[in-house]
């Protein structure tokens, strides 16, 4: 195929679920491609010698070395291609940010449509679970040593899978009962099927991880009884759970939830699978959530699938500051989701029973930048109104998860509890204890999870191979 042609292929649209229909079930909006869209999307690729996708994905995977295998129809081979970087492609090619990340950078953008990575990605993933071909990559013979992983998102899980590929004993310690983190307790299942999640966990014990779950580090063991124990290095990818509220009256009544508790016990908790799991969880009718993030996005589109006649999102500051993906968006309100811009709570109004019934909110306008760049929201004088509600949802942010920094003597945090470690190899101020994720950012992505495990790993197997 010439250049012209190539140039001249539209970028393949993804199949979805109808809007009315997928908002009252939790089935996985995107469809994925065909294998014909896949060929014909990836004959978009224009194969650039200087290949700036790369540089644009956090792990490094040789873009245009998959995209051009799947052209020639070597479905597999595309899929273990990604996979020398990145061990969670079915997971990436869901959530990643790619238009900010890979195809922000492919040159096809720049006059049209990026080529769709985040897509052919995903298809590849897909394609080689569906065969039942995953293969084994060769595992380093054993190396004696033995390395401690402190949760399972995908920090954690990136440790673990480079870890044990050179050959060392991995073992992660995961709080909850089912390993993942965010990708099983956060994000829901019609953007991210557990069973996905499942199989890329499966994929690592494969390879030799072992997974403890309902195990919490600071509690059942420290830091220190797991050096005690015999680990010669740990690694702590605890994330950034705890959930935070505007501290506004009213935050105290019942039907107010965080979006973390509202998502696991939806998620987590099964509460999407009613009757067959009956977790409790208020189905609200007239449903508000705070905030403009991705996690807004998800508890606002799991309420109207839970049976809400109106879900409002909550939001302080325009449109175009929204921090969550454009076509989250776009997805949230094809769904019936109603956006109020430029307008805040101020108090939730109860009822005698103590239960949420409305909150008044105040609008805002835009004033100037603030430290981060977007337009500080100022509240507009005498422009108060009130809104009947019987739930909502707090989805303004999250904190440092604590237990761990508490409980391990030595380890430097900084004001805000996030663990401080070195951005190039993951190294915290004890010997030994490495540290990467959201713990050490503060809420991120995926992929940025991802790679700093990568990193730390590299520095974790070069610290106990010199013991
Ligand atoms: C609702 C939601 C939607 C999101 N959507 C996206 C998206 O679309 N795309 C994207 O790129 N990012 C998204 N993110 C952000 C992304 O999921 C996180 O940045 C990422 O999961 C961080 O990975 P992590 O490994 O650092 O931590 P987590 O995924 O938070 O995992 C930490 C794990 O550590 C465990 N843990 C904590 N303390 C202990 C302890 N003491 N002992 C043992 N285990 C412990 C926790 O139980 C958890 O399983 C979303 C986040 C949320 C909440
Ligand atoms: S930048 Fe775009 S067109 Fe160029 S190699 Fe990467 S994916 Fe292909």
């Amino acid at each position: 195929m010439d250049m012209k042609e190539r140039m001249n292929i539209q970028r393949q649209p993804m199949p979805e679920q109808d809007a009315k229909a997928r908002s009252r079930n939790f089935d996985e909006v995107p469809l994925g491609y065909t294998p014909q869209a896949a060929i014909t999307e990836a004959n978009r690729c224009i194969q650039c010698k200087t290949k700036p996708c790369i540089e644009g994905c956090p792990v490094e995977i040789d873009i245009p070395g998959f995209i051009n295998l799947i052209s020639n129809g070597d479905f597999t081979g595309a899929a273990r291609k990604i996979k020398e970087t990145n061990a969670l492609p079915a997971i990436c090619g869901r959530v990643c940010p790619q238009e900010t990340q890979c195809e922000e950078k492919c040159v096809r953008g720049k006059k049209g449509d990026s080529v769709a990575i985040g897509r052919l990605e995903r298809f590849v993933a897909d394609f080689e679970r569906s065969q039942g071909s995953i293969s084994i990559p060769e595992i380093a013979s054993s190396t004696g040593k033995k390395v401690a992983v402190v949760g399972s998102g995908p920090a954690g899980l990136t440790v673990a899978g480079d870890l044990v590929k050179l050959g060392h004993d991995v073992t992660i310690f995961e709080a909850l009962h089912i390993p993942g983190g965010v990708l099983v307790y956060g994000i829901p299942e019609f953007r991210l099927p557990k069973a996905i999640v499942a199989a890329e966990i499966d994929y690592l014990k494969k390879l030799g991880v072992k997974v403890l779950t309902s195990h919490v580090i600071g509690r059942i063991f420290t830091v220190d009884d797991l050096f005690n124990d015999g680990f010669h290095a740990v690694f702590l990818g605890t994330g950034a759970g705890l959930p935070t509220f505007m501290n506004i009256p009213g935050e105290n009544l019942n039907g107010v939830y965080s979006a973390n508790e509202y998502l696991t016990r939806s998620n987590l908790m099964k509460a999407y699978l009613f009757p067959e799991y009956d977790t409790p969880i208020v189905k609200g009718k007239k449903v508000a959530v705070i905030g403009g993030g991705n996690v807004a996005m998800d508890a606002a589109r799991t309420a109207m699938r839970l049976g809400a006649e109106k879900v409002y999102l909550i939001y302080r500051r325009s449109r175009v500051e929204m921090p969550a993906r454009i076509e989250e968006i776009h997805h949230a309100e094809e769904e019936g989701i109603e956006l109020h811009l430029l307008t805040t709570p101020i108090r939730y109004i109860g009822n005698e029973k103590g239960w949420v019934v409305g909150m008044e909110c105040q609008q805002m306008e835009l004033g100037e930048p603030d430290d981060s760049g977007r337009r500080r929201p100022v509240p507009k004088k005498g422009s108060e109104y009130t809104m009947e509600v019987d739930t909502v949802v707090v989805a303004v942010g999250t904190g440092a998860n604590p237990l761990v920094q508490s409980t391990t003597p030595g380890l430097n945090t900084n004001k805000w509890g996030y663990i401080i470690a070195d951005e190039e190899t993951g190294q915290t101020s004890r010997k030994g204890v490495y540290a990467g994720g959201d713990i050490v950012t503060g809420a991120a992505t995926v992929i940025l999870a991802m790679g700093v495990g990568r990193k730390a790993a590299k520095a974790i197997h070069e610290y106990i191979m010199s013991l």
